[in-house]
Formats: C-alpha cells, sequence, structure tokens
C-alpha cells in the first residue's frame, strides 16, 4: 500500500474509533483495582525520530548521518522525510501507562482513538514507573490465551498465505510459510497473512471451554464467579482468574499449571491386576505428573490419574484423524472397536486383544492421548507476570470488532462474526489491489464476502472496516 493510502486508512479507522468510542463510553469495562494497573496503548500513527550520528563507511570515513528532526506519521515511514536517511526510530506504542480512574481512562480512549488498549494482568504500587523494579509488583490475575495461531486447524491451509519477499521470485502458497526455506529460491525471507474463518474460530472456543470447565473449574476447584471470559477481537479467547489465592503465584507456578492444563511432562507407571491378567491389562495411572508443589497444594488437584482413560478414549475414536507414524498408529486403527470396548468398562482396561500394540505402545498412546486432551493455550502468556493483556470492550484493531465480555452461559451462542461487530453504517468502496495475496472469503454477519483480488467492491461498513483492518484493502 502507499504511503498516501495507508495514510488516508488509518486516519479513517481513527475516526471510526473515536465515533464508536464516544458512543460506548458505558461498555468499556473497568478493570479491578484500576490505579495499579499498566496500560499499553498502541495508536494509529507513528512518531519518527531522526537521530543525528556519525557512521563510518567501508573506506574508513567518517559520515554524518541524520538530521535530528521528528514528526508523526499516520503510515509506517523508513525513511526521514526530511533528509532521506534510513536509521529512523519509529514508534506506535506506549507502555507504562497510568490511570487513576475509570472516567480518566474513557476519556483517553475517546480522545486517542487507539488501534488497540491493553492492561497488566498484575497490580502495582507505582504502574507508571518505567522498569518492573520501580513498579513494584503486588501480584497478578492468572490469564490463559487460547488462540487459533496455536491450534493448527487444518482450515489455516485453505485460508491463511505467504509469498516469497526475494527480489525476481514470485513463488507464493497456502498455510503458513514453509519453514524449509522457499522452494523455489530457498530463502525464507516470507510475507504472509492469517486469516479467520468460523471453524477455527469454534476450534479457539471449544478448546477454551474445555480450559475453562475441565481444568478450570473442575480441576482446580476455583470458582466461576471469579473468572472472566472474553472474546480477543481477532482469533481467540482469553480466560481470566480473579481468585485472590492465585494473585500471588510466581512465574514457576504458574508454569506449573500451564504444564497441567497441556499435559506436558506426562508419564505412565503401568499398574497391574492379576484378577484381569489373563484377559486384560488394567488402566495405567499417572504418576509422574509433575505436580502439585507447595504453591498447588492449595487448589487440592486432583491430577490426571482418573482422566487418562477419558483422553485415550476421545483420542482413539478420532485416531483417523491422527497423522503421526508410530508402529501401533495402524493396528489401532485396525483394532479400534476393540480397544474402545475396554477402555469404556469400568474400570476401563487395555484390552490385549489389539494386536500389535503391546504394553510399551499403550503407554505411548496414553502420553500423546494426554498430550491431544490437554487444554491448547498460549504457554508463555500465563507465565509472564507483568503481561498486558486487550481491555475489554476496546476495539481491536486488526479487526475493528470488539473485546467482547463473555459468560459461560452466552459464549455457547456467541458467533464472533457476527456478535463482536462494533462499527456499522453506511456502505465503504474499497479497493483490493492487484499486487495483494488473494483474500479468501470471509463471513461477517450473515454475509458471505468474497474472495477478492484486484477489484473495487462496495461494502457494508463492519466488512469494510474488517478489510481496512485487516491490511488488505484501500479506500477507493
Ligand atoms: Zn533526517
Ligand atoms: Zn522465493
Ligand atoms: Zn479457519
Amino acid at each position: 500500500m502507499s504511503y498516501q493510502a495507508e495514510e488516508t486508512r488509518s486516519k479513517f479507522l481513527r475516526l471510526m474509533f473515536h465515533e464508536y468510542y464516544r458512543k460506548h463510553r458505558d461498555t468499556i469495562d473497568q478493570p479491578d483495582k484500576i490505579h495499579t494497573r499498566e496500560f499499553g496503548i498502541e495508536s494509529w500513527d507513528y512518531t519518527w525520530r531522526c537521530p543525528e550520528r556519525t557512521e563510518i563507511d567501508d573506506s574508513g570515513i567518517k559520515i554524518k548521518q541524520g538530521c535530528g528532526s521528528q514528526g508523526i506519521s499516520f503510515a509506517r515511514i523508513v525513511k526521514c522525510p526530511k533528509c532521506g536517511s534510513k536509521g529512523l526510530q519509529v514508534n506506535n506504542w506506549k507502555r507504562h501507562v497510568g490511570f487513576r480512574t475509570q472516567k480518566a481512562l474513557i476519556d483517553e480512549l475517546v480522545m486517542s482513538a487507539a488501534h488497540s488498549v491493553y492492561h497488566s494482568a498484575a497490580f502495582y504500587k507505582i504502574p507508571v514507573a518505567r522498569t518492573m523494579d520501580e513498579k513494584e509488583w503486588q501480584g497478578a490475575e492468572l490469564v490463559f490465551d487460547i488462540d487459533a495461531d496455536h491450534l493448527s486447524s487444518p482450515c489455516s491451509k485453505e485460508h491463511d498465505a505467504w509469498k516469497c519477499n526475494t527480489a525476481g521470485c514470485t513463488e507464493s502458497g497456502m498455510g503458513a510459510p514453509p519453514i524449509e526455506g522457499c522452494p523455489k529460491c530457498g530463502e525464507t525471507n516470507f510475507s504472509s497473512r492469517k486469516w479467520l474463518c468460523e471453524k477455527c474460530l469454534d476450534d479457539a472456543k471449544q478448546s477454551t471451554l474445555r480450559v475453562y470447565d475441565k481444568f478450570i473449574v473442575e480441576d482446580f476447584g476455583l470458582d466461576p464467579e471469579l473468572i472472566q471470559l472474553n472474546y480477543s477481537g481477532h482469533r481467540g479467547y482469553h480466560i481470566r482468574v480473579k481468585d485472590p489465592r492465585v494473585f500471588k503465584l510466581d512465574s514457576r507456578g504458574r508454569v506449573e499449571i500451564v504444564h497441567y492444563i497441556t499435559g506436558t511432562g506426562f508419564r505412565i507407571v503401568p499398574t497391574k491386576d492379576d484378577s484381569l491378567q489373563n484377559r486384560h491389562r488394567v488402566i495405567i495411572i499417572a504418576r509422574d505428573m509433575p505436580l502439585p508443589t507447595k504453591e498447588l497444594d492449595q487448589f487440592n488437584v486432583p491430577g490426571w490419574g482418573n482422566r487418562v482413560a477419558d483422553a485415550m478414549v476421545e483420542f482413539i475414536r478420532s485416531i483417523e484423524l491422527y497423522s503421526g507414524d508410530e508402529r501401533w498408529a495402524k493396528p489401532l486403527r485396525t483394532h479400534r472397536e476393540e480397544a474402545l470396548k475396554g477402555l469404556l468398562r469400568t474400570p476401563p482396561v487395555l484390552s490385549a486383544n489389539v494386536k500389535g500394540v503391546g504394553e510399551k505402545s499403550w503407554q505411548e498412546i496414553a502420553v500423546r492421548a494426554v498430550e491431544a486432551f490437554g487444554g491448547e493455550i498460549d504457554a508463555p502468556v500465563t507465565h509472564d507476570i507483568h503481561r498486558i493483556i486487550r481491555l475489554i470492550g476496546s476495539l481491536n484493531g486488526k479487526t475493528g470488532f470488539s473485546v467482547t465480555s463473555l459468560t459461560r452461559d452466552t459464549i455457547s451462542e456467541f458467533n464472533p462474526l457476527r456478535d463482536s461487530i462494533a462499527i456499522t453504517g453506511e456502505t465503504l468502496k474499497v479497493v483490493f489491489p492487484e499486487k495483494g495475496l488473494m483474500v479468501p472469503k470471509i463471513r461477517i454477519g450473515d454475509e458471505i464476502y468474497g474472495p477478492y483480488h484486484d477489484e473495487t467492491v462496495e461494502l457494508p461498513m463492519a466488512a469494510a472496516v474488517f478489510m481496512l483492518c485487516k491490511g488488505v484493502a484501500k479506500i477507493a
């Protein structure tokens, strides 16, 4: 997109966001103890500075670079508009921002109409201090981020795309960029575009429900009244635990919770029941889960033991979808019903009639099943006790959708591509450029839009804003 087109786009979106915040002051969430939170604000415009500096060229001659000027730009510029120097410092982020009241936060949102707004999960004594040490950490909510990015849903191959950026190479493809490099030129210089659809959003929702129901509520016994749920406005969901018992958990304690939920580090020790020896082996019990330590003891987590059989049933039921090529994969497909019959007994047993699957194989299958059953969460988000997370009720500048507050009851019927639409109004003509990647179809509201490529289309405002935010179209 040209500089001009990007500037027009960003200014338009900022105006739309401004109008939205002006009319929706009361739907913006108030984080508890707001005066203790650090806010991070991503804006539509960039501040740039062209530092004066001395560089030494190849022949050892000192050259003065930069002109010391600074300014604001609505496009991500790389060259100084005054002197043409390339060493620009560009920034569109403000961290260490604090608000004493909810009103101050909302006033700022209406005024700046930011691209995105985040706040710390942590409470600080001095949230506006520049370093974490000076902030004085007082505790933090426990946060889970469940994002389609981490689920590798099969639909990503239908709607994510990449393009090789090497000069002269025109290779492109669907899905994630090839890790081994461009099949044509071998370089790894790609631009890529991630898309979203109802399928991957639903996968993210199902994964969120599993983490919420099975782990946070059932295993950790946390009170649903103290759990906040929301859609991120893009490809995922967040869960925030506001139980004071979790606030003081350090990073290590949080890592253990992640390991537990994802089934990481799970090993099994076979146990035998002699009364069944000739026909069946008894289900193996989880013993080596790295859990619980002192910090997690307070939650009385029951462990994976009782759940291993459930996980195995679920894994074997969908064994057709399993892509691994372990020696037991084929026999397990062939004798699927036999394997399930044993696991569905009370107590569950590992059938000895599944030919080609011995004790060692069963152990491996149990580990795979536990991994597959575990919640798919973005681990670093939960580990990081200083992490900032999107403000509920704010707009997500990657889509124009709102970061939508949900409850355990409302999430089931919630359709992000319909229910988090924030900006509506007239239609808008947008241009899908000839040079860009093909824009896949997407449902927004009750209509399906696209695919688009190299064309001008008049779209309802919500769809137009979405395309502009995604950066795949410009204003005609
Ligand atoms: Zn300059
Ligand atoms: Zn290439
Ligand atoms: Zn998808």
